[in-house]
């Protein structure tokens, strides 16, 4: 017992270690959680912006390259043979690498105190004079100050870009080439296809900057000028974007030489320059709406975890509980039926060596004794029933054959069989019940003898019998009743567990296994009855069992 015991304060000490492991394991993981996110939202900001700020380098130096070729390096001074130039020009590079880029090529030439305007016609390669279209007026006027002498005005540029998006003028010079105070003498407007960048090359970049998998959880939007204008969304309008960047300045190459003088700042503010902002923003909403999903899912996760774990140990608990009662009532047990055994034993071998000596001449002496060997026998084979009884519910039924019986004869059978003064009440006309005999009887007897040993001495039990009329009505009610001790609040729960023996009972010496009314309930369960308890300390105790009737057919 003492052995039980320390085994079972071991355990409890290491379940407790065991939960408040698991709890500071749980608290530790919640602060190291917000951390890493913390450490991931500036990562993704990090990367994001240095992303994007590379897609519109890109953006940027495809733009100026393609703006380059556009222009001959050598001009000819004769007006038809330099616009057969351009036009040869233009057409090497809607062949080329940048050829999806750029749609369209026009001429502004100035001419008189106004700007001429000649389209390209690819077919022909020649230019011909076109009225300015609709919407492009702030462009035409920056030509028109351009062409006085004055310098190209960021801002200008700006709205122009905002006015006519993806609309490119480049300069062609007079001798002298792009140097300082060297004036315009015309320009090529190239227009370039905003569609096929939107919708191709951003994307494309995209992908190439922030890795496939990244870039496809971004929504974007592309605004132009100075107000934003909005020119382009991949998905809907995104609100506060995680990260902008400015883009599409086609005059990097050109204007190379005239930085850092008068408006010469860059338009829109960010390490890349243009007239178009790029901004971008993760599908969940934020990059910090992301980074919570990702923590609240890291979070659950864990929180999951340390659930099953706690369950897991409320489990052991429960099993450790379970363990260590079975230990202390097996240990009573043994205790329990050696006890039981000595006492039968030792009378009947005293009885034995009696017979054996003088007495064995008076043959009334000899009956005695024999009797007395009878009883004792009697009293082993029942503890050996009961033993054996309980073994036989544990691997399988344990009952037989169930045949229709009468009630009241079970229990008479079982009150001889018992051999205790008894009360009988037994309502006339009962019906029959599906039973194995044999057992209900042995059931009913152990009720009987616990009435008569826990009872109060001398009372006779008192056995009634009759139909029951407030539950399943039908079934039969037997009821047996003592006006002993009573049983305890806090045992009831127990005495139907195995082994189990009340605490007065084991004070009191009173013989016993603790398996009476396991066994009791076990063969009533098997009959599809009931047993119940009803005690109150101090007036008695009543056990009520209820029986479905047979089936009328089965009447005998
Ligand atoms: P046993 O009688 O061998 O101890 P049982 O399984 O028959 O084992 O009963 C278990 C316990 O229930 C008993 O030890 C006793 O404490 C309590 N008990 C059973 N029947 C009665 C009763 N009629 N009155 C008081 N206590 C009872």
């Amino acid at each position: 017992m003492e052995n039980v015991k320390r085994h079972a304060w071991l355990w409890w000490t290491f379940i407790l270690a065991l939960v408040t492991l698991s709890l500071v394991l749980g608290f530790l993981q919640y602060r190291w959680i917000g951390a890493v996110s913390r450490a991931e939202r500036q990562n993704l900001r990090e990367t994001l912006e240095a992303g994007i700020t590379r897609v519109s380098h890109q953006l940027n130096s495809e733009l100026s390259a393609a703006a380059s070729a556009l222009l001959p390096e050598e001009v000819e001074a004769d007006r038809r043979e330099r616009e057969r130039d351009y036009a040869a020009a233009f057409a090497q590079v809607k062949a080329g690498l940048y050829g999806p880029l750029v749609k369209r090529e026009f001429l502004a030439v100035p001419e008189q105190s106004t700007i001429q305007l000649r389209g390209l016609d690819e077919k022909a390669g020649v230019f011909r004079a076109e009225a300015w279209p609709a919407g492009w007026e702030h462009l035409r006027a920056m030509l028109e100050s351009r062409a006085k002498g004055e310098f190209p005005d960021f801002d200008a540029i700006a709205q122009s870009g905002a006015d006519t998006p993806g609309v490119v003028e480049i300069p062609r010079f007079g001798p002298g080439g792009r140097t300082r105070g060297t004036k315009e003498l015309e320009w090529i407007i190239v227009e370039f296809d905003t569609d096929h960048i939107f919708r191709s090359t951003l994307p494309a970049l995209m992908q190439t900057h922030l890795g496939k998998n990244d870039a496809a959880n971004y929504d974007l939007e592309v605004t132009a000028g100075p107000e934003h204008k909005l020119l382009f969304q991949s998905a809907g309008a995104i609100g506060r974007a995680d990260a902008s960047v400015a883009t599409f300045d086609a005059h990097g190459g050109l204007f190379r030489g005239r930085r850092g003088r008068g408006n010469g700042r860059p338009p829109m503010a960010g390490p890349e320059r243009g007239v178009w902002t790029l901004a971008v923003r993760h599908h969940a909403g934020s990059l910090e709406a992301f980074v919570e999903q990702a923590r609240v899912r890291n979070l659950a996760v864990t929180g999951g975890i340390l659930v099953l774990m706690m369950f897991a140990v409320a489990a052991l608990v429960r099993l450790t509980r379970r363990s260590q009662r079975l230990a202390e009532l097996q240990i009573q047990f043994v205790a329990g039926v050696s006890h039981e055994l000595r006492t039968p034993l030792s009378v009947m071998r005293t009885a034995g060596h009696n017979l054996r000596g003088a007495m064995a001449a008076d043959p009334e002496k000899v009956r005695k004794y024999g009797g007395l060997i009878e009883q004792q026998a009697e009293s082993l084979g029942a503890i050996v029933e009961q033993v054996l009884s309980f073994a036989r519910g544990k691997s399988g039924s344990p009952i037989g054959r169930l045949e229709p019986a009468s009630v009241k004869f079970l229990i008479e059978e079982a009150v001889k069989a018992a051999g205790c003064p008894t009360e009988l009440e037994i309502e006339p006309n009962l019906p029959l019940v599906l039973a194995d005999a044999t057992s209900l009887r042995h059931a009913l007897q152990n009720l009987l003898t616990n009435a008569a040993k826990y009872g109060r001495p001398g009372d006779p039990v008192r056995v009634e019998a009759g139909l029951n009329r407030n539950g399943s009505p039908g079934s039969v009610e037997i009821r047996v009743r003592d006006r002993g001790e009573g049983i305890p609040r806090h045992e009831l729960r127990h005495i139907f567990d195995p082994f189990y023996r009340g605490a007065s009972a084991v004070a009191k010496q009173i013989h016993g296994t603790g398996l009476g009314l396991t066994i009791t309930r076990g063969i009533i369960r098997a009959h599809r009855g009931t047993i119940a308890v009803k005690s109150e300390p101090g007036s008695g105790t009543e056990f009520t069992i209820r029986l479905e009737p047979a089936p009328a057919g089965d009447v005998k």
